[in-house]
């Protein structure tokens, strides 16, 4: 008798730890899925323009890519926006930051151009702490589709505009031309210009890094330097202050414009220079051991074909179909508490509400 009363115990206990926790149907999450705990942090790191064949070219030509190389668990993520096949970055990047597909163009709105509440604004409002960084313009986009609510992505002061009181913790990339360093010095922000910086970045202040002046910053070809991954580290230093967590969001953003140029060592570098970011992420992941890190893309540009490469010199002739996006998948790599539910085929919509599921918001 006692020993049948312990069997069904242990059955119960082992049900809760196991199966039964997942239980409830999540929309983007199977219901059987099983992951090993939840994450405190999220760092999702978002490829511009980066399909399989740019991940592809980078690993081949670069003899390696020790951030991407890192995953186990990767994923194919359908990229199409509301009414179009090919999507655009603003739509794409409204999927992946607010869980809803809308019409190219638009940032931050569904198809009714009404504002759709997006991961960012879900973290700020749960008490984590947030951050953003690109090597483009801030209003861009996708770093925009993140914070701001416009019916069209080139409205760049309003983008801007929406970016006052929200409340983001740290922010480093362009479109200084854009933004009123007075306001943003009220809204409490130390405000840095340059890089290499000359003065301190201090851990769990708000911070507003401006690569230099211009609303772009040069190609990682023309000497923009490790800017990137030595904000994504910056960005994490100075998130993990907040107990309760945080979301950061980074894009490696001109490898879709290399796309665009159908300039393969354009694409291979920006990509390259994203994996130095990815390693950064991964680095605090592992150390850390509560953050979640996602790599992912909003489409791929230029339909890059790769149908001739030669071995010894490592070298690759592309083939480029055109100069838009494509519809191709693109991949997703996961790595850290929760990774197991981005493997398989998805949606770009299924990553937000991966994200929110695994947040508890
Ligand atoms: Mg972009
Ligand atoms: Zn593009």
């Amino acid at each position: 008798m006692i020993r049948k009363l312990l069997l069904v115990a242990s059955y119960v206990a082992l049900c809760i730890v196991s199966s039964c926790r997942s239980k409830t149907p999540v929309a983007g999450v199977e219901p059987s899925a099983n992951y090993s705990k939840k994450p405190k942090n999220i760092i999702l790191l978002i490829g511009d323009g980066m399909g399989l064949a740019q991940v592809s070219a980078a690993l081949f030509v670069n003899n390696g890519l020790p951030g991407f190389e890192f995953f186990k668990i990767i994923g194919l993520v359908q990229t199409s926006s509301y009414n179009d096949y090919i999507t655009d970055s603003a739509a794409g990047a409204t999927a992946l930051s607010s869980g809803e597909k809308t019409y190219n163009g638009a940032i931050g709105v569904g198809f009714d151009t009404l504002s759709r509440t997006t991961i960012l604004e879900l973290a700020e409002s749960n008490g984590l702490s947030t951050g953003l960084i690109s090597t483009c313009s801030v209003t861009h986009a996708t770093p925009a589709s993140f914070f701001a609510h416009t019916p069209d992505r080139e409205m760049h002061s309003r983008i801007a505009n929406d970016f006052y009181g929200k409340g983001i913790d740290f922010v480093a990339g362009t479109g200084k031309p854009y933004f009123s360093v007075s306001k943003l010095t009220e809204d409490g922000y130390s405000v840095f210009t340059g890089y290499p910086l000359t003065s301190m970045i201090s851990p769990g202040k708000k911070t507003f890094w401006f690569y230099n002046d211009s609303i772009h910053p040069p190609k990682y070809m023309n000497g923009r330097g490790d800017f990137l991954p030595d904000a994504t580290r910056s960005a994490v230093h100075s998130l993990n202050s907040n107990k309760k967590g945080f979301f950061l969001m980074v894009e490696g953003s001109q490898i879709d414009w290399g796309g665009h140029n159908n300039d393969l060592p354009y694409v291979i570098s920006e990509t390259v220079d994203f994996d130095h970011a990815v390693k950064q992420a991964l680095d605090f992941a592992v150390a850390d051991g509560n953050t979640l890190v996602i790599v992912t893309a909003d489409h791929e540009t230029g339909g890059l074909g790769l149908m001739y490469g030669d071995l010894k010199t490592k070298t690759i002739k592309p083939d480029f179909a055109n100069t838009h996006h494509s519809g191709i998948m693109v991949p997703v790599y996961a790595y850290g508490p929760g990774a197991e539910l981005f493997s398989g085929i998805m949606q770009n919509t299924d990553i937000f509400k991966k994200m929110k599921f695994l947040y508890g918001f």
